[in-house]
């Protein structure tokens, strides 16, 4: 399986979920509690590059993981997809972004937010794998 080196997602410093082709990885950089990412295992960075197959687990793996963020973080999510830096693609690893969102969570301007991110505490990287 081609890997990059340099590639957080090819080589995610925390699993939460492992499936075929796809996993559920902590963000680093989440832009709250919850925000997790789901990342096929190959590293493309356009949908049109997964295989149907990879496509499927992909999307078998997130809603694996929305289901565990409603019961534990919240019933309103967003599920995200950014394909090319005009749509707000940042990393080249194709990723989704799983986000859990509450009342009054004040992230309307998603870019903004997450560009103003802190790393994720060890305390919420315990609690993560604790509801996975
Ligand atoms: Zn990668």
């Amino acid at each position: 399986m081609k890997k990059h080196v340099d590639c957080p997602f090819c080589n995610p410093d925390y699993v939460l979920v492992e499936a075929e082709y796809s996993r559920i990885i902590v963000n680093l950089k989440p832009g709250q509690f919850g925000h997790i990412l789901a990342v096929p295992k190959r590293h493309v960075s356009r949908v049109s590059e997964l295989t149907m197959e990879e496509w499927l687990d992909l999307a078998m793996v997130e809603k694996h993981a929305a289901d565990i963020l409603e019961i534990h973080c919240s019933q309103q999510l967003n599920l995200l997809l950014n394909q090319g830096p005009d749509a707000g693609q940042t990393l080249e690893h194709l990723h989704k972004n799983l986000i859990p969102r509450h009342e009054g969570d004040n992230f309307v301007n998603m870019q903004r937010v997450l560009k103003d991110r802190s790393r994720i505490s060890e305390d919420d990287i315990a609690r993560l794998r604790l509801i996975f």
